[in-house]
């Protein structure tokens, strides 16, 4: 069996991946809170561990692999924008907002992760079905001293907790300084975070022995953590942004009640855009949805991922988009008539179980493509999640995604000016050219048709 390696944050070392038990691999990662739709980052994210998974599932076998990603749907950042709608008009209560804000953020959730070739994790829970657990776990800490209740909040006494901030490497004066911890009159000590907090009657809140309320965010992870997988399991997985103080937090209650909890902490790195931290304000900032509006394919983002190992920071570039897309279009061609038949290549696996050295694994791919080794190109392909869905209609045809980002263009531009004389006029020039055009709410499709004839796509 492949030995899989794994850098873990814990330790600071690559270290073997020792399952608790080889018959049930088990893996948690921190997912979305789900109150707007995912940006690249949470993609990048979601791609990684997923290759994680894959790489889990392979070398354990599928059934021997237990996957959990929560989903946090009570946030204080939900609850603003479920005020911010009822504030603009919306109808219904502020629980009917919340409740439909979301569910349909879910569902975004779940569509934009499959256009990314992600497998769904073989646990989702959501939060709020886990509030009586929550309760229960915060009682326990109490009792035994790790928590105490405070103005109808429960906090977490992290003096009590010896090796805190073990997995960050901090001091308490440093995670002081770094201004993340919030103090509050009714705190023993600033450092000390909330496990429950009391709720307006407005806000969304349960009935609990420290009165009405709603749980913080860091005790959800290890409750679901404990409930799903047992109090020790062997991977915990998260962007680096979620080491302090989520982690740091979760692994402080956790330990406190006396579970083992993570083996291994496995951390991805942030995606930046063109050498920028993406962020709203400086208008860099976008949704895996915007790029698969503007015609960018799912599987392009994905190999655009792959191309960065996961422990380094990411730049998202045009110019990576284009050169994935030509490379995908390349293998997709001729890996399209092999035979399923064969295992994915050593050297691509090889590549991933050391330390999920994913750029690794593309050069051997390129390897694999320039000796024209298809059937071993397949296997590996379908390995890192691509090419599950045969050959796509954008890798066969000929290159129209350029005339596909000039048409998604012109029809945002058209919905703001009310004016879609330009829309008309490129539908009408392709039409012209052999080239079916699909548009649907999700994005812009162009099919080279039956009369295609690429010397009049000039004319777009
Ligand atoms: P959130 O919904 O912000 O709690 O994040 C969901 C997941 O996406 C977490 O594992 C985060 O660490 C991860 N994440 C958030 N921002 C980025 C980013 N810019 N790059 C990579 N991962 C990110
Ligand atoms: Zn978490």
């Amino acid at each position: 069996m492949v030995e899989i390696r794994l850098r873990n944050s814990m330790t600071r070392k690559v270290e073997p991946l020792v399952p608790l038990d080889p018959e049930n691999v088990r893996m948690y990662v921190c997912g979305p809170t789900v109150y707007d739709r995912a940006h690249m980052g949470n993609g990048r994210a979601a791609v990684v561990f997923d290759v994680l998974y894959r790489l889990l599932r392979h070398v354990y076998g599928p059934d021997h692999v237990t996957y959990v990603r929560n989903i946090t749907d009570v946030d204080d950042k939900i609850n603003a924008e479920a005020q911010r709608r009822k504030a603009a008009g919306a109808e219904g209560t502020l629980e009917e907002l919340i409740a439909a804000r979301t569910d349909e953020t879910i569902r975004w959730y779940h569509e934009d992760m499959a256009a990314l070739g992600t497998l769904a994790p073989d646990h989702e829970p959501r939060a709020t079905d886990y509030i009586a657990q929550m309760i229960a776990m915060i009682e326990g800490l109490v009792a035994k001293g790790h928590a105490y209740a405070a103005e109808g909040h429960v906090l977490f006494r992290v003096g009590s907790y010896s090796e805190y901030g073990a997995l960050s490497g901090r001091t308490v004066d440093d995670m002081i300084a770094g201004a993340r911890v919030e103090v509050a009159p009714y705190k023993e000590d600033p450092m000390d975070f909330v496990l429950w907090k009391p709720s307006d009657d407005d806000l969304p809140g349960w009935d609990s022995p420290w009165g009405r309320g709603r749980p913080g965010w860091h005790i959800e992870c290890s409750v679901m953590a404990d409930e799903l997988l047992g109090a020790e399991f062997d991977i915990h997985g998260g962007g680096i942004d979620l080491q302090f103080p989520h982690h740091e937090n979760e692994i402080a209650q956790s330990r406190c009640m006396g579970h083992g909890f993570a083996k291994m902490w496995v951390h991805n790195e942030m995606l930046q855009v063109e050498g920028k931290k993406m962020s709203k304000s400086l208008g860099n900032f976008f949704t895996v949805r915007d790029l698969l509006d503007q015609g960018v394919p799912g599987e392009v983002i994905r190999f655009v991922f792959l191309g960065t190992h996961y422990g380094k920071p990411m730049d998202w570039t045009e110019r990576k988009r284009e050169e994935a897309e030509a490379t995908l279009r390349k293998w997709y061609r001729q890996a399209s008539e092999a035979l399923d038949n064969v295992e994915p290549y050593l050297g691509v696996v090889k590549a991933l179980a050391g330390d999920l050295n994913t750029p690794q694994a593309v050069a051997e791919m390129h390897q694999l493509s320039q000796a024209d080794d298809s059937p071993s190109l397949r296997a590996s392909l379908k390995l890192l999640g691509l090419m599950e869905n045969g050959v796509p209609g954008w890798a066969v045809g000929p290159d129209l995604s350029s005339y596909a980002a000039l048409l998604s263009e012109a029809r945002e531009n058209a919905m703001a000016s009310k004016d879609f004389s330009e829309v008309d006029r490129i539908k009408t020039a392709l039409a012209a050219a052999g080239v079916e055009v699909r548009m649907s709410k999700t994005g812009v499709e162009l099919l080279a048709a039956a009369g295609f004839d690429p010397d009049k796509l000039e004319a777009v």
